[in-house]
C-alpha cells in the first residue's frame, strides 16, 4: 500500500498542526514554514494528488473543499487587505506533498510574479 502523506497523518491526528478549521469536508491548519503572516493550508478530507485529478472528486466534495478556502480566508480576517490561493501542481511549481492544498497567504502585500 502506498505511505500515507504527512497531511494524511495531519487528518488522522497521527502528527500534530496548528489547526484553523476543521470543517465538514475540509481541514484547515497553518504551514509549518510560513512565507507570509498568515500562511494556511486548505485540503479537502478526500485524497488527491493534485488539480490534475480534480475530475476524481465528486461535486460535493469539491464545493465544500471550495468553500472552506473562502471560510478559513473570511476566518482569518483577509477579506479586507486581500490574500493569495496557491495551488503548487507538480515538479515545475515545486508541490512537495502529493496531496491537494490550497495555499492561503495574506497579511501582507504580495509581488507579482511569483518566483
Ligand atoms: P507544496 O510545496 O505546495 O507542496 O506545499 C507543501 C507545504 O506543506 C509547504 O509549504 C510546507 O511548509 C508544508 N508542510 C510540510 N509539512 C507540514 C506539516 O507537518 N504541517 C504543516 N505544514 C507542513
Amino acid at each position: 500500500m502506498e505511505e500515507p502523506t504527512i497531511f494524511e497523518k495531519i487528518i488522522s491526528g497521527d502528527i500534530p498542526a496548528d489547526i484553523v478549521l476543521d470543517g465538514e469536508g475540509f481541514l484547515a491548519f497553518r504551514d509549518i514554514n510560513p512565507q507570509a503572516p498568515e500562511h494556511v493550508l486548505v485540503i479537502p478530507k478526500t485524497k488527491i494528488r493534485g488539480i490534475h485529478e480534480l475530475n476524481l472528486l465528486d461535486a460535493e466534495t469539491l464545493y465544500a473543499f471550495m468553500q472552506g478556502i473562502r471560510k478559513t480566508a473570511l476566518h482569518l480576517g483577509l477579506e479586507e487587505g486581500g490574500y493569495r490561493v496557491v495551488f503548487n501542481t507538480g515538479k515545475d511549481a515545486q508541490q512537495s506533498v502529493d496531496y491537494i492544498h490550497a495555499h492561503i497567504l495574506g497579511g501582507r502585500a504580495m509581488t507579482w510574479p511569483p518566483g
